[in-house]
């Protein structure tokens, strides 16, 4: 099959092209998010289930659903008018595995007329090992894992609950399935050239300290970049009132983890149906006249 043909040179190659995953291509190519993903599940204190993920998102605006067939519209109308679009991205607003049907068929839709976009997409990471062979069949070159923490002590402060193969999991018995799928799932991509990134939301006197250990893992594991995010109290979330993470905290744990894995400093948590060059968003142009797109 051609996606046989997604070698690790091929993949690097595109990495050029993606306005995330590379500072120099963040002013000269445009990415856009398909919000094709509505449900998780998992359920991250810092979420508050009615905004797009803030695994890729910013919260605060909540985003139109689209299925396959008009995610797929959509991608027409706006590669029409948006001339450096390189990147088609499924970022939610929840989780783009555990709607998996949905995000497989929106991105074999666009991939078949569209052989030279780069296609990536978001997760928390709990179904990577079902998914990963197929991500990687499927054309997607650029995965991005959020990766809070190691320990599921420290991660039953951050997550309430896993919903797994039908079963509902709470506190560290949830987590510990989360994190040990995290990480089989992260080495399964990696191993096959896969291109990874790594959000990881920096909670002060939760997670920060241990910032250090996670990035460390993930070097090891052969992931790409980390991209280490201040928490944006989400209203209506468990951290509806947790400080905000400063900048300041942010770049310092940034610099210091960089000797182990390139950092990520442009990101924009965009939101799930962002549109354009990173920090300029088209989305409300292609979406008026989207209405009858909505489901
Ligand atoms: Fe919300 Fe994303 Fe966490 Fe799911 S993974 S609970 S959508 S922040
Ligand atoms: Fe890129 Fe960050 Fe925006 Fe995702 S949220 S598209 S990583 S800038």
């Amino acid at each position: 099959s051609d996606t046989k043909m997604q070698t690790a040179a091929a993949i690097l190659e595109k990495t050029q092209k993606h306005p995330c995953y590379s500072f120099d291509a963040h002013q000269k190519f445009a990415r856009m998010h398909l919000p094709v993903a509505p449900y998780c599940n998992i359920s991250c204190n810092y979420c508050n289930r009615k905004f797009d993920c803030v695994n890729e998102s910013r919260p605060g605006v909540t985003s139109e659903i689209l299925t396959p067939q008009a995610a797929k519209k959509k991608f027409d109308r706006v590669s029409e008018k948006v001339g450096e679009l390189s990147v088609v991205g499924i970022a939610g607003p929840g989780d783009a595995l555990a709607d998996w049907e949905n995000t497989r068929q929106t991105i074999g839709l666009i991939r078949k007329e569209n052989p030279q976009i780069v296609f990536c997409l978001s997760t928390n990471g709990l179904l990577l090992p079902e998914y990963a062979q197929e991500i990687v069949e499927l054309g997607v070159s650029h995965v991005t894992v959020t990766v809070n923490c190691l320990d599921p002590v420290i991660g039953a402060k951050i997550y309430k609950h896993i919903n797994y193969k039908g079963r509902h999991y709470e506190g560290e018995a949830g987590v510990a399935i989360l994190i040990e799928n995290q990480l089989a799932g992260i080495s399964k991509l990696t191993s096959q050239g896969i291109i990874v990134k790594i959000n990881i939301v920096m909670l002060k006197g939760i997670n920060d300290h241990h910032i250090p250990e996670v990035v460390k893992k993930m070097k090891e594991l052969g992931v790409y970049i980390t991209n280490i995010m201040p928490l944006i109290p989400a209203p209506g979330s468990v951290f509806e009132n947790f400080p905000q993470t400063t900048m300041k905290d942010v770049n310092e744990m940034r610099n210091s983890c960089e000797l182990d894995v390139m950092q990520m400093r442009h990101c924009k948590q965009c939101r799930a149906d962002a549109i354009g060059l990173l920090g300029e968003d088209r989305s409300q142009e292609f979406r008026d006249h989207d209405e009858s797109l909505t489901v």
